[in-house]
C-alpha cells in the first residue's frame, strides 16, 4: 500500500499548454476567441475542478457543514469535465495547411468509410449532429469497442448524455464563447469552418489507444 501511494502522488488539476500559438487557427478562429477561450474559460474550469476537490476534502474532513451534496457533485463533475473537454478538442484542431483541414487516413480512414462509405458522407452526417444541439454542449465521435463502431452524440453542458466507457475520438466545442466574438449568432458558420482545422492526426492517435 505504502509503495502504491508512494507512485500516485496526488497533484492538482493543471492548464495545459496549447498545441499551437494562440493565432495559429485564424482565420478560422480568431485569435481573440482563442485568447479567452483557453486563458479564460478554460482556466476557469481548471481553477474550479481544483476548488471543487477541496471543497469535497473539507466535507470529508466535517470542515464544512450544511453542504448539499446534489451541487456539489454537479460543480466538481461541471469543472472536470470542462477541463478535460477542452484539452481534447485543443488537440483536436490543428493549423490549416498544417494536418488541420486534411483528410483522416489510417484506422480512422477506414472505420469512416465503412460505416458511413466515404468522407463526405461523414460529414454531412456529423455537420448535421453537429447542428442538432440546441443549447450549450459539445458534438463527439466515440469509438464503442464493443461493436468496432463509430458513435455521434452530442454532450449536452459537460456531462448530459454522457456515454460510459466510449473513448472520446474527435470533439467539437458548441459553447457561445467558442464562437460568438467572430460568428455572432451564426453558429453554422463557426461549425462549416471547424472543418478547415480539424485534426484527424490526433483523432487516429485517440483510436490508436482502443484497437
Ligand atoms: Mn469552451
Amino acid at each position: 500500500m505504502a509503495d502504491i501511494l508512494g507512485k500516485l502522488e496526488l497533484k492538482k488539476y493543471e492548464l495545459p499548454p496549447l498545441p499551437y500559438k494562440i493565432d495559429a487557427l485564424e482565420p478560422y478562429i480568431s485569435s481573440q476567441i482563442m485568447d479567452l477561450h483557453y486563458n479564460a474559460h478554460h482556466k476557469g474550469y481548471v481553477n474550479g475542478a481544483n476548488t471543487a476537490v477541496e471543497k469535497v476534502d473539507k466535507i470529508i474532513r466535517g470542515d464544512i457543514q450544511g453542504y448539499d451534496w446534489q451541487g456539489v457533485v454537479r460543480n466538481l463533475v461541471f469543472n472536470i469535465n470542462g477541463h478535460k473537454l477542452h484539452t481534447m478538442f485543443w488537440n483536436n484542431m490543428a493549423p490549416s495547411g498544417s494536418k488541420g483541414g486534411d483528410k483522416p487516413g489510417g484506422a480512422i480512414g477506414d472505420l469512416i468509410d465503412r460505416q458511413f462509405g466515404s468522407y463526405d458522407k461523414f460529414k454531412l452526417t456529423f455537420n448535421d449532429v453537429m447542428k442538432s444541439l440546441t443549447g450549450t454542449g459539445w458534438a463527439v465521435l466515440y469509438y464503442d469497442k464493443e461493436t468496432n463502431g463509430l458513435v455521434m452524440s452530442t454532450i449536452e453542458n459537460h456531462f448530459i448524455n454522457h456515454i460510459a466507457e466510449l473513448p472520446v475520438i474527435q470533439i467539437v466545442d458548441e459553447f457561445e464563447h467558442a464562437y460568438y466574438l467572430q460568428y455572432k449568432n451564426n453558429r453554422n458558420a463557426y461549425l462549416d469552418a471547424w472543418w478547415s482545422v480539424v485534426n484527424w492526426d490526433n483523432a487516429e492517435k485517440n483510436l490508436g489507444k482502443y484497437i
